[in-house]
This record gives C-alpha cells, sequence and structure tokens, in this order.
C-alpha cells in the first residue's frame, strides 16, 4: 500500500489528509471534463469554441511548404526534399498538416490515449484543411487505416487511424482490407534499413480480398509519421499486390527522425 501523508498531518486518514485527497480527485476530473467540453479550446481554454479555437489553428497549423513525398518541411514546396530525390520512397504522396510539437503532440497523445471521438473529427478537419487532402481523398478508391496489431488493439480499445479516416471519407474507408499481423517492438534505436527490416512481414492483405487492392489509388492514414518506415511498409505490401498509386495523409509529421512515435507515444 502506498500512502502519501499530507505534510505535518501524520497520516492520510486525517479529516484535512482526506478533504485534500479529495480535492485533489475533483479538481483532476475537472480538467479532465473541462479538456473534453467540445465548448472549449483544449490549447488556449477560451470558450466558446471548438476542440481548438480558431486562433491556435491560425497560430499552430499554419500550413507551410513540405516536401511532396515525405512531408519534410521545405523552404518551396515545388520539388522533393534531398533524402525523396536521392532514395524515391514507397509513397507516391504525402501530406502532413502540422509539425510533431506543442500543441499538438499533447493534443495526440490524449486523442490516443482517451479515444475521444470528437478529437477525431477535429483532427480529421485539420487534415482535410491541409493543400492537397482533399484531391487526395477524392482521387481515392480505397483509404486504409494504418491497422494496429491485434495485441495492441486489445490493448488500447480502438484505433486512432481508422477513427479518423471514418471522419475523413467514411464511404471509402475499410478497415479489414489491410491487416497487422504482429506488433512491432520500437524502432528509435535503428537505422533507417533496420526500420524497414523489423518492419518486414508486418502488414499483410486479408487473403480474400488482396485482389481488392489491384489497379486502385489508395490513401493510407495514420496520426503521426516519423520516419515513414511503418506507413512504407505498409506501401510495400499494397504495391506488390498491384495498387495504382499509394499516399498518406497523417496529422502530424516529426521533424527529428531521431524521435520516434513507438517511443514518444507507445504506438
Ligand atoms: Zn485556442
Ligand atoms: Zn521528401
Amino acid at each position: 500500500m502506498s500512502s502519501n501523508p499530507a505534510p505535518g498531518k501524520g497520516n492520510t486518514s486525517s479529516l484535512p489528509g482526506m478533504w485534500s485527497q479529495v480535492g485533489q480527485k475533483v479538481w483532476h476530473h475537472w480538467q479532465r471534463t473541462a479538456a473534453q467540453l467540445p465548448s472549449q479550446c483544449a490549447v488556449c481554454h477560451a470558450w466558446p469554441a471548438q476542440r481548438v479555437c480558431n486562433d491556435c489553428v491560425a497560430r499552430f497549423a499554419q500550413p507551410r511548404p513540405r516536401c511532396p513525398t515525405c512531408a519534410m518541411p521545405l523552404a518551396q514546396a515545388t520539388v522533393r526534399c534531398g533524402e525523396c530525390l536521392s532514395r524515391p520512397p514507397l509513397l507516391d504522396g504525402c501530406v502532413a498538416a502540422v509539425d510533431y510539437g506543442f500543441p499538438w503532440s499533447g493534443v495526440l497523445s490524449g486523442f490516443k490515449f482517451h479515444g475521444d471521438p470528437s478529437w477525431a473529427n477535429a483532427l480529421a478537419l485539420l487534415i482535410r484543411s491541409t493543400p492537397w487532402a482533399e484531391p487526395a481523398l477524392e482521387a481515392a478508391g480505397l483509404v486504409l487505416p494504418l491497422p494496429l496489431s491485434p495485441q495492441r488493439l486489445r490493448q488500447r480499445g480502438f484505433n486512432q487511424s481508422l477513427l479518423l479516416a471514418r471522419h475523413l471519407a467514411p464511404e471509402k474507408t475499410d478497415a479489414t482490407l489491410l491487416l497487422r499481423l504482429h506488433h512491432t517492438p520500437a524502432q528509435s534505436s535503428l537505422g533507417r534499413a533496420q526500420r524497414l527490416l523489423n518492419l518486414e512481414g508486418a502488414f499483410a492483405l486479408e487473403p480474400t480480398r488482396a485482389s481488392a487492392v489491384r489497379g486502385q489509388r489508395i490513401v493510407l492514414v495514420d496520426d503521426v509519421m516519423t520516419t515513414g518506415a511503418t506507413l512504407h511498409s505498409a506501401a510495400a505490401v499494397l504495391r506488390q499486390a498491384g495498387a495504382a498509386h499509394v499516399s498518406a495523409l497523417v496529422v502530424a509529421r516529426t521533424r527529428t527522425p531521431d524521435l520516434d512515435s513507438d517511443e514518444c507515444m507507445a504506438l
């Protein structure tokens, strides 16, 4: 049993100590509840507002030039980044709404760990308002959320990418075609080639429906893109099955490949 006696109170069973604990619980509950109120901005706490108010979106989600195939920020959006030019990625295109950082890292963490459906709507809106996202969705025949492994899905109880995909394109979203066969260990200490190797065999298509991919334009949806190894691994499976075009839409892109979302967000 762990107990934290209030300073000078001897033990937690004393009335002031108990009231202090009750007060703390009420306060934490209020903070959690307030954060979920649709009428309060989760970033600046202004209200009435959407989940993230227009001022905060304008301040923290300004579209910026990005590499069209890996979404890394660039000085100009007209050409691919050096990395993509020297080693063309398995994705034909990639759109990220924001950089992974304040306030979105906290927002995404809350979305993922609390599974608040109203966050899915707000974050999908953020993606939708990013240049090139809407045309990619319109041209897509299939929208596939990055799947979780059965083990991870059991732990979390929901797939955050599926929630996003359903808000982006409910009629095109297919949550059972692309499968994640096993959980991948944290990849932060691995190089690019090793990451891809680590993910080898992680994805597969549902065997009886693999032909549904042939000739299709496919959009993959994920919450955070770090090195891109996970998306590339999924894209490789889709290409092998004959997909005509594979792109990705993500909420946030990390700017430092070292920061792996498997590490920082326990994917
Ligand atoms: Zn705000
Ligand atoms: Zn690039």
